[in-house]
């Protein structure tokens, strides 16, 4: 016998395609059957403790076939909400491209070393090319920007902040200070704690009526600090918030950063792929000002979880405040052309991780992407249209993206008027969510509950949408 055979760990060919085959039926029968899934968690208590306890258990010391082991997997996947489906319009759903999945299992499976250019130039290339693309076509930054690809928005928001504080400060930060709006990501403030930077260094910018950073308060804070002695080195605006997709005055903010010489990093996690379409580019003006941008392919690209992007203006700066070495590296040598990976962010070791959002855009070609985010924003106009012309809603802003915010309109003015409104909010939340079909949240902006609509994922379409609208019309009549 073939002494490869022997080995479970190297199957034979024909096991291998069996294999393969297998999970990708239960793939094709999972997503056939996906738009009509709940998306709410439908395991009983007593079906999940089980699930849960068999889960925690270690492995057996003799293997299962695999087709028992993915009816298991099938049973842990069904445990949960439906981050894949049409209709969770909570949080920032994106879906996870078929595409992007079987890109995945390509090179994983080839398991080509993706940190260092010379173990595999013409597949780093690939990866550069990317995000050359991320930094040029889509974020509109100088020739030669180009950038990193990272697990998600908050590792790419804590190499931005790493790079400027060595950009601006170098090894003395004890008297940096950064400026962020008060509705950035919590992870900024985040990666700040991790860079070092202490939280008293931290400075929340107000916002205005349209929850858009207020720069002359900006401004005048970093003149009270320099004043104060301390080491203003970075401003961080948003390209959409999480909450309502505000979009931070990018130009003025550039400005700012410029005047005063910080380094300028705009969160563009949820709004900057939609500069894909026209209006997407026309409300992120400004952004070709910042020296690092965030973006987070499995939001608005629709990638499967697990895979952010840091762009920047200029890859020197990034790669200074990241390199490294290690003899164990010496012989791996340089590339010219081509970057190491490892010099620009967090990791030594991972997979090439262009591959599975380079496939994508090649084998469906951007015409795709744009038609799908225009089809988003068009949808989030019509649940604004829908919702703002009902009488006992309130809807206070008008959405730049695709998340549309609205809270029951109090009946009279008043605290208590106020606090009954708020509990008929939740009552609303509570009914558009009971029947477990679509899942929409709540959230706190400026101190307010409101019920949160995000639509986001590829999935969703106009017949979700109007299902959603429907269960809120439901629960606005019975309140
Ligand atoms: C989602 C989001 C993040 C965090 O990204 P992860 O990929 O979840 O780590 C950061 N900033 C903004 C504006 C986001 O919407």
């Amino acid at each position: 016998m073939d002494i490869h055979r022997a080995s479970p760990l190297e199957p034979d060919q024909g096991t291998m395609a069996g294999m393969a085959h297998l999970v990708t039926q239960r793939v094709v029968d999972f997503l056939a059957a996906l738009d009509d899934r709940p998306t709410h968690v439908t395991t009983a208590p007593e079906a999940e403790a089980r699930l849960t306890e068999s889960f925690l258990s270690g492995p057996p010391e003799n293997g299962a076939p695999l087709e028992s082991l993915m009816d298991r997997l099938g049973e842990a996947a069904g445990n949960a909400i439906e981050s894949a489906g049409p209709r969770l319009m909570a949080a920032s759903p994106g879906g996870g491209l078929y595409s992007s999945a079987l890109a995945e299992f390509y090179t994983r499976a080839l398991n080509r070393y993706g940190t260092l250019a010379a173990a595999s130039p013409a597949l780093t290339a690939l990866e550069e090319g990317v995000l050359r693309w991320m930094a040029r076509d889509v974020c509109g930054l100088p020739p030669g920007g180009s950038g990193v690809l990272t697990t998600g928005g908050s590792t790419a928001n804590l190499s931005a902040l790493v790079t400027a504080r060595h950009d601006r400060l170098g090894e003395d930060i004890g008297q940096g200070t950064l400026y962020v709006g008060e509705q950035a990501h919590y992870s900024v403030a985040k990666a700040a704690r991790i860079a070092g930077i202490p939280q008293r260094h931290i400075r929340v910018i107000p916002v205005d009526g349209d929850l858009r950073m207020d720069l002359d308060a900006a401004a005048e804070r970093i003149r009270a600090d320099r004043a104060a002695g301390l080491r203003p080195f970075l401003l961080v605006a948003t390209a959409g918030t999480t909450d309502t997709g505000a979009i931070d005055p990018l130009t003025d903010a550039g400005d700012l950063a410029a005047r005063e010489e910080l380094w300028f990093h705009v969160d563009a996690a949820y709004g900057g792929f939609f500069r894909l379409t026209a209006r997407g580019r026309e409300r992120t003006a400004g952004l070709e000002r910042a020296d690092s941008v965030t973006l987070d392919p499995h939001k608005a690209l629709f990638l499967p979880f697990g895979t952010g992007a840091l762009v920047v203006r200029d890859p020197a700066r990034l790669h200074a405040a990241h390199e490294g070495s290690a003899p164990a590296l010496q012989d791996v040598g340089a590339s010219g052309v081509l970057p190491d990976y490892a010099g620009r962010g967090i990791e030594l070791s991972r997979e090439n991780r262009g591959v599975r959002v380079w496939l994508p855009l090649h084998l469906h070609g951007l015409s795709a992407f744009r038609a799908a985010l225009d089809e988003k924003l068009d949808l989030a106009a019509r649940l604004h249209r829908v919702l703002s012309a009902d009488p006992r809603l309130d809807v206070p802003w008008r959405p730049e993206l695709t998340a549309v915010a609205f809270a029951v309109r109090p009946e009279s003015a008043g605290t208590a008027a106020r606090r009954d409104a708020e509990a008929a909010t939740l009552r609303l939340l509570d009914r558009i969510n009971a029947d477990g079909r679509a899942m929409v949240h709540s959230t706190t902006v400026a101190g307010r509950r409101l019920i949160r609509v995000c639509v986001l994922a590829h999935r969703t379409h106009g017949e979700h949408v109007d299902e959603v609208l429907d269960a809120i019309a439901a629960g606005t009549a019975a309140l």
